[in-house]
């Protein structure tokens, strides 16, 4: 997988520093400078790993990653200038991965990233399944989706039996019974904007298969 990381650091020279170290060796990045903006990224895109400043302006980095915690399991690698913070980042479950004191060697940040992400990937191998359907939410590779009810509806639905098709029909019939304002595109519109949701989240996915004739199905997952 080739998500960027997320750098969330309010010292443009350390980030700057980072951002090369990191991208000579091929990684992506996206910077922020304060703990707000870092969760809204994480909540509307996908990265791989996120080096998170624990001393930014707006709130601490423990904060920031008790806050992303709440919807993603991406890796957190710290970033701090003081002792005292190191032992709250070991001795709590703050949930991070790793740690780097400053002042770092940018190779050294590289080298934990690399070991984080290599451990990582193989803790997530096999993929079980791409969506999470909890509380009325659905998480597309970990990534909340931002869906309307019909939408939501109409995914939950193609979720209860992966790989099943349903025919147009059905899913009229099931999720549009009630509804005043449909067309026979209304199932076809739905999918269309379905898939831009989840392209958005991963363009090189594409879970929802089209059969002509026939209807949708899904594919929650790796194996198919
Ligand atoms: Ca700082």
């Amino acid at each position: 997988m080739n998500a960027s990381i997320l750098i969330i650091e309010d010292e443009s020279a350390i980030a700057d520093v980072l951002a090369y170290a990191l991208g000579t060796e091929g990684y992506a990045t996206v910077r922020c400078t304060l703990g707000r903006q870092g969760l809204e990224l994480m909540r509307s895109n996908l990265f791989a790993l996120v080096i998170l400043d624990v001393g930014l302006p707006d709130m601490s980095g423990f904060e920031v990653c008790r806050q992303a915690r709440s919807f993603t399991d991406i890796p957190v690698l710290f970033l701090t200038a003081r002792a005292d913070e190191v032992d709250r980042i070991v001795g709590l479950e703050i949930g991070g991965d790793d740690y780097v004191t400053k002042p770092f060697s940018p190779r050294e940040v590289v080298a934990r990233v690399r070991v984080i992400l290599r451990r990582n990937a193989a803790r997530q191998k096999p993929v079980a399944s791409w969506f999470e359907v909890a509380s009325s939410r659905i998480r597309f590779c970990a990534t909340p989706l931002d869906l309307t009810r019909y939408e939501y509806l109409l995914l939950s639905l193609l979720l209860e039996e992966p790989g099943r098709i349903y025919s147009r029909e059905v899913l009229m019939d099931s999720i549009w019974r009630e509804a005043l304002d449909t067309s026979d595109r209304t199932v076809d519109t739905h999918i269309k904007t379905l898939r831009a949701k989840i392209k958005a989240v991963r363009a090189d996915l594409e879970p929802i298969v089209t059969h002509r004739g026939m209807g949708y199905s899904v594919v929650n997952g790796a194996e198919r």
